[in-house]
């Protein structure tokens, strides 16, 4: 029955609406992977009862022939995303033994087409980093190692227990959140699909907020068409988000023709980035070579601000997340240390319950919005990212989408380089413009490095156009036949 878990979500879709298995059967394949996979740290929270009982639920709507679009689909949870009445924890101690009273949107959309939560997903403290390292809950282990090696690996981040988890069957599919890329680079280095769509695509609601002009949750999963399942049912006008757009959502599932002929390219020469390993310029080179053996134009453009994108994104990122961390005082939920006066107690509360990147992220913020510092850092940050959006736009009169790599590198090994938070931040060179400019973007899974490791492309598309995306990324993800998969050696350490 362990096979089970190899389906793709489409094919687990078709089973379960073929009764070829049922819910509970493909939900207990995959509690049994999530039980032997624990040396990866992917969950914080199984929720396997939960899981159980959302299943029976299933298969009563598969017998009476009223199935969603998710029916009886076992997913993993990012823990950032509130739940009703189970632990939601942003891999934050500041929240400790909080459990939501409500459901976030997204997974509201989830649970009504029928899908099955498996549980809370780890990830990067308040899904500040990118390699998972930041967890109260401690790091995540790619399921992926060098060849040859067994040195243990990041899975990428914030999104890094999602990835993890997808990449080692340990679910069908997750959500994921993306600031700056933490759903796209963490499905790179793990060889997966994921897409960031357009900010307002999908409900904000009911997600711990980071930084609240930039995040956007999305799909993870193994291929590009499980992203377009999932993103379809994750979709959709909320009128409990203001910035939730009231655009329709299409079927992206059609959108998968994989046909390019004519579709014009953009590569933007700025992305060449000087210090990038010559097999992620090999890698993005030959996606480009693809698109144009199949009838795409290949057509350079410049996007003259990126090289202060990634200024202006920490600059940015952290203002807001100071102003959204401020909630956390130990009045309301979570955890509370003890205090002579109520100033005390949101000290000792807030030095106890947030780790170092949280801090140093709240310091950056609040330095770069006080008096006298505003004007020459927030302000300008600010300007930067009007002009970044101008870029794209100007871009985007003479292509359809932009073609990139997604991280500047393949995954790095646990402590590489968590003590250089400069280095870390590098991570995103290619991914926060996208934010910056409230964009959809995918990462694709293309190739591997020289030492075996997966290597993703990005695709960027005009806002609300995430059918363009996909269409390109199934294209790719054809042309690429990527197969490789992780040799379970965790299994053997559980
Ligand atoms: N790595 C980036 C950061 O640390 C992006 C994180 C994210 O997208 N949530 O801010």
């Amino acid at each position: 029955m362990t096979d089970l878990t190899s389906l793709s979500l489409a094919e687990a879709r078709d089973g379960i609406r073929a009764r070829a298995f049922s819910a509970v059967e493909l939900t207990q394949a995959h509690l049994r992977s999530m039980e032997a996979a624990r040396a990866l740290n992917a969950f914080i929270t199984e929720t396997p009862q939960h899981a159980l009982a959302m299943a029976r639920e299933a298969d009563g709507r598969v017998a009476e022939g009223n199935l969603g679009a998710l029916e009886g689909l076992p997913l993993g949870i990012k823990d950032l995303f509130c739940t009703r009445g189970v632990l939601t924890t942003a891999a934050s101690h500041i929240l400790h033994g909080f459990k939501p009273p409500y459901e976030s949107t997204v997974t509201a959309n989830l649970w009504r087409a029928g899908a099955v939560m498996l549980g809370k997903l780890n990830l990067d403290e308040f899904a500040m980093g990118s390699s998972n390292e930041t967890s109260y809950y401690g790091p995540v282990l790619s399921p992926w190692r060098r060849r040859g090696s067994n040195v243990d690996l990041v899975p990428g981040g914030s999104s890094g227990g999602s990835a993890a988890a997808v990449a080692a069957e340990l679910c069908l599919g997750a959500t994921g959140t993306d600031t700056g890329g933490s759903i796209r680079q963490p499905a790179a280095v793990a060889g997966i699909c994921g897409i960031k769509p357009t900010y307002g695509r999908v409900s904000r609601w009911g997600i711990v907020a980071f930084a609240s002009s930039l995040d956007q949750a999305g799909p993870m999963a193994r291929t590009v068409k499980d992203c377009a399942i999932l993103l379809k049912a994750m979709a959709g006008h909320d009128p409990k988000d203001s910035t939730c757009a009231n655009i329709g959502v299409p079927d992206y599932e059609k959108a998968l023709t994989r046909d390019v002929r004519g579709l014009r390219v953009g590569i933007p020469r700025e992305y060449r980035i000087d210090g990038t390993p010559v097999e992620i310029d090999a890698l993005w080179a030959r996606g480009a070579q693809w698109l144009r053996d199949a009838g795409a134009e290949i057509i350079e453009v410049s996007l003259p601000h990126t090289q202060y994108a990634l200024a202006a994104y920490y600059i940015v990122a952290p203002a807001e997340a100071s102003s959204n961390l401020a909630r956390y005082d130990g009045v309301r939920f979570g955890l509370r240390e003890a205090g002579s006066d109520i100033t005390d107690m949101y000290e000792k509360t807030r030095a106890a319950g947030f780790g170092r990147e949280v801090q140093r992220r709240i310091l950056i913020g609040t330095y770069v919005l006080s008096a006298g510092y505003y004007d020459a850092y927030y302000l300008k940050a600010q300007r930067v990212r009007s002009l970044i959006k101008r870029d794209f736009e100007q871009a985007f009169e003479k292509v359809d989408v932009l073609l990139t790599p997604t991280a500047p590198g393949p995954a790095f090994g646990i402590g590489e380089k968590s003590d250089d938070p400069i280095s870390m931040y590098l991570n995103d060179v290619f991914t926060v413009t996208v934010n910056l400019a409230g964009l959809p973007g995918m990462s694709v899974p293309a190739g591997l490095s020289a030492e075996g490791l997966p290597l993703g492309l990005q695709v960027i598309g005009r806002p609300f156009d995430e059918e363009t995306v996909l269409r390109t990324c199934s294209f790719l993800e054809e042309a690429a036949a990527f197969k490789a998969k992780p040799e379970a050696w965790w299994r053997a350490v559980a």
